[in-house]
């Protein structure tokens, strides 16, 4: 049986509206805007090409150029991530010291392998430690991957770890314990969440205030927190963390467009003739929705259930029947969401519709937050010491080493949106690649150019591994709706 959602039915003018392609002047001027407070200069976006929109360039880029910084509209870290690595909530960057990201880690996964022998459930698996593909390529996040490594467990070789003792772990957290050459990497010292939670840490008092203002005010379940729901958001991030965290991005975007929206409408007084009746719209506080949406207006987007690829082990002829389970899924997330941050002005956002072309539209431009560990950086150095000192200092980090295992360099990894690099297409010969560099430290977006890029030409990225066969390449662009027609494609397949 189809789900119905009652605001779909109740709103659906307004959500028409708010899915209502952009027109391609909205478009420019919106572009045109991130582009100059990027300070991305020599680029522009144009709206003629074969794909819609696309990044241009605007002057020359010479090989290894930084051809975008690209910030994030909206990403969170994967859930089964947090064991691993304690980041800034709003940047991503990597906070507290070695010794705490080291001592934590081990902690957790001790507290998990000793709570998993207790009760061998399934449920714990969101913060069991995950199993990951052997990246030799680390300090890259090069393709728009969709990426759920699930199944990569049974094949992996994990090193056997030695445990430590919990005293030790403990004066690792509590700082009491120093590594050698361990202050060569100054981490920023974490600021706490304002409204008192635990799951929220900050690299500054800037970020702190940025999330609570845009993002986490509403969602955040601490004792200080302005919002009376506390045991509501708990189930909605429950739900998420069992079954599949891109409800947590959805959740954010949400909340962000609720901000501002609340902004735009305290501003009325000051601006009231600028926005009342724009669109033809009522002054009912419609048009502060559209105008606060419109960063989610300009992706790409489709519902979730109709664009998320099917599962290799899912028969065709199952498809209808997992599309709809796929419905059925967000809807419940959508009511645990709507118990958690209902705000009545701005109901239509919490339409099944809305909800699922957002998650639909992550589906889509999903692109991996990654940012490389510095407990990865520690150890190389320590590997790098001339002899006498290397042999001193590693006798007090073996241990931890041990301990770690072959997990010891996991990065923060997570997905996000991100404005700009979304607007660039694909090509299986691309001239510019996302890649972190030496400085890159945080969650936004780098792309360097692989090649010289003249003053006109389109910048492109690769959104899969570009060196796989061309049905495989084919194959694997079908599931982000098109057949790519590229210089290599072409002269692969005349
Ligand atoms: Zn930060
Ligand atoms: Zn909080
Ligand atoms: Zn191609």
């Amino acid at each position: 049986m189809d789900v119905i959602c009652p605001l779909d039915v109740e709103f659906s003018d307004k959500i028409s509206l708010l899915l209502k392609p952009p027109s391609s002047e909205d478009v420019q001027n919106y572009f045109d805007k991130i582009i100059e407070e990027r300070q991305c200069i020599g680029l522009k976006i144009k709206q003629d090409g074969e794909f819609g929109k696309g990044i241009y360039a605007d002057s020359e880029f010479k090989e290894g150029d930084l051809v975008l910084k690209d910030q994030m509209l909206v990403g969170a870290q994967h859930s089964s991530n947090k064991v691993d690595c304690l980041v800034c909530s709003y940047c991503f960057r990597f906070i507290g010291s070695i010794e705490l990201q080291i001592g934590r880690k081990l902690y957790l996964q001790q507290l998990g392998s000793s709570v998993r022998k207790e009760c061998d459930t399934e449920t714990y698996s969101h913060i069991s430690k995950k199993c990951r593909l052997d990246d030799s390529s680390d300090e890259e996040d090069d393709s728009h991957r969709t990426s759920h490594n699930e199944g990569s467990c049974s094949n992996s070789q994990q090193k056997e770890t030695v445990p430590l003792p919990e005293e030790v772990l403990e004066s690792l957290l509590k700082g009491d314990v120093k590594l050698p050459y361990a202050d060569q990497f100054n981490l920023p010292s974490s600021v706490p969440c304002p409204g008192g939670c635990d799951e929220a840490q900050y690299c500054s008092k800037f970020c702190a205030d940025a999330d609570w203002e845009l993002f986490h005010s509403s969602l955040c379940t601490g004792k200080n927190s302005v919002s009376s729901s506390r045991e509501s958001i708990l189930k909605f991030i429950e739900h998420a963390n069992e079954t599949n965290d891109i409800f947590i991005l959805a959740a954010k975007a949400i909340s962000s467009t609720i901000s501002r929206y609340k902004k735009l409408k305290e501003a009325q007084t000051e601006q009231q003739v600028r926005f009342t009746g724009q669109n033809g719209i009522d002054s009912s506080g419609f048009s502060f929705l559209l105008e606060a949406w419109k960063p989610m207006s300009m992706g790409y987007k489709r519902r979730w259930w109709d664009c998320v690829a099917l599962p290799d082990d899912v028969d065709s002829c199952d498809e209808a029947s997992f599309r709809m389970e796929i419905k059925e899924l967000a809807f419940q997330s959508l009511d645990l969401l709507k118990k958690a941050i209902f705000v009545k002005e701005c109901a239509p956002l919490f339409s099944l519709e809305i909800y699922g072309q957002i998650i639909g539209m992550f589906e889509l431009n999903n692109l991996d937050l990654v940012v490389a560990s510095p407990v990865e950086d520690y150890f190389l150095y320590v590997d790098d010491l001339p002899d006498k000192e290397k042999e001193e200092a590693e006798r007090i980090t073996r241990p931890f080493l041990d301990a770690l295992g072959d997990d010891y360099s996991a990065s923060c990894e997570g997905s996000a949106f991100f404005p700009l690099q979304s607007c660039m297409n694909h090509s299986c010969c691309p001239n510019a690649k996302a890649f972190k560099r030496e400085e890159d430290k945080d969650g936004q977006a780098t792309i360097i150019a692989l090649r010289p890029i003249s003053k006109g030409e389109e910048v492109t990225i690769s959104y899969i591994d570009e060196d796989l066969p061309f049905e495989e390449r084919q194959a694997l662009l079908a599931d982000y709706g098109f057949r790519c027609k590229c210089k290599k494609c072409r002269g692969e397949n005349p």
